[in-house]
């Protein structure tokens, strides 16, 4: 592992932590019977625990890779992901209207439309910093949105069910079981806009990535009204230093989360807890970096 070069994080606070040589842990000196973290007598130690290891694609997928395109699997998820949220839809729409009561249903969907995206951006950021393609569950996503960093424009050639079958089978399997016991029209006003909007979140990612010209109009239009998640700015997140403008949905927690450093914080509060360093606090290598499609076509 190298050094990261401080221009990388000019006027960054952890840019100490991220530079460190060697995977480290931190032990506190302190000497009550129950010891506090105290930045001052906090010391730097080498750690033979190795850090999570960046997976490595060789190859970007060609055109008509298999990896690219929709299986039924993959069909079958997608309309069983929708099912299950028009369910949660209509369930709140039906009972709003038998009971007349509109406005707690139609604002816990606004909260549920702004929480889907907080949501994505910590969803995105996790699968980005940690765990590989072995970690369960998550491993085949970690490996795509790895993928995804080194060649960006491949998302846009992924046919539509395949892009989205992962996020379509968790809500499947967590809103099913609301639909069926939850006649409230606030949770599934709250319910069925946020697990919509998780299940479209890599749709709109692949929009987000799209060239405007060849966008339907209506996409652009609520991408420049910020609906959905801007061309530019989630242009920033594939440029150095790879951490931030994780949310993907409508990007409206993007600025906060940026300017708060939230992400920074969780990961030091991961790395004194746990040890564990994120991939961002690593200096971006080949396997991060952006490979150009001419590069990758004759490289
Ligand atoms: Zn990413
Ligand atoms: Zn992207």
């Amino acid at each position: 592992m190298s050094i990261l070069p401080h221009h990388k994080y000019p006027s960054n606070p952890l840019n100490h932590v991220r530079s460190c040589q060697f995977h480290t842990r931190v032990v506190c000196l302190a000497t009550t019977t129950k010891p506090r973290p105290n930045p001052e007598r906090l010391m730097v130690e080498p750690r033979s625990v190795t850090p999570p290891p960046l997976v490595t694609p060789t190859r970007p997928p060609l055109l008509d890779d298999p990896s690219l395109q929709s299986t039924w699997s993959h069909r079958a998820w997608v309309a069983s992901g929708c099912t299950t949220v028009l369910i949660s839809l209509a369930k709140s729409i039906w009972v709003a209207a038998d009971s007349q009561i509109w406005f707690e249903p139609i604002l816990a969907g606004l909260v549920g439309y702004i929480l889907a995206d907080l949501g994505s951006g910590v969803y995105h950021w996790g699968i980005d910093n940690y765990g590989d393609e072995s970690t369960p569950i998550f491993g085949p996503q970690i490996e795509a949105f790895q993928g995804h960093h080194k060649w960006p424009w491949t998302i846009t050639r992924r046919q539509f069910a395949n892009n989205l079958h992962a996020l379509a089978r968790a809500v499947t399997f967590s809103v099913l079981p609301l639909d069926i016991a939850c006649n409230d029209p606030v949770i599934h006003g709250f319910v069925g806009v946020c697990s919509g909007c998780i299940m479209f979140s890599q749709q709109f990612h692949s929009w987000a990535h799209g060239t405007k010209s060849k966008l339907p109009p209506l996409v652009v239009a609520l991408q420049d009204l910020g609906v959905l998640v801007s061309r530019s700015e989630h242009a920033m997140h594939h440029r150095q230093p790879y951490n931030n403008n994780y949310c993907i949905v409508s990007g409206v927690w993007n600025e906060f989360l940026d300017e708060k450093k939230v992400f920074e914080v969780l990961e030091m509060v991961l790395f004194f807890k746990l040890g564990v360093r994120p991939r961002s606090w690593s200096e971006p290598g080949s396997e991060w970096t952006e490979e150009t499609e001419a590069q990758s076509q004759f490289g």
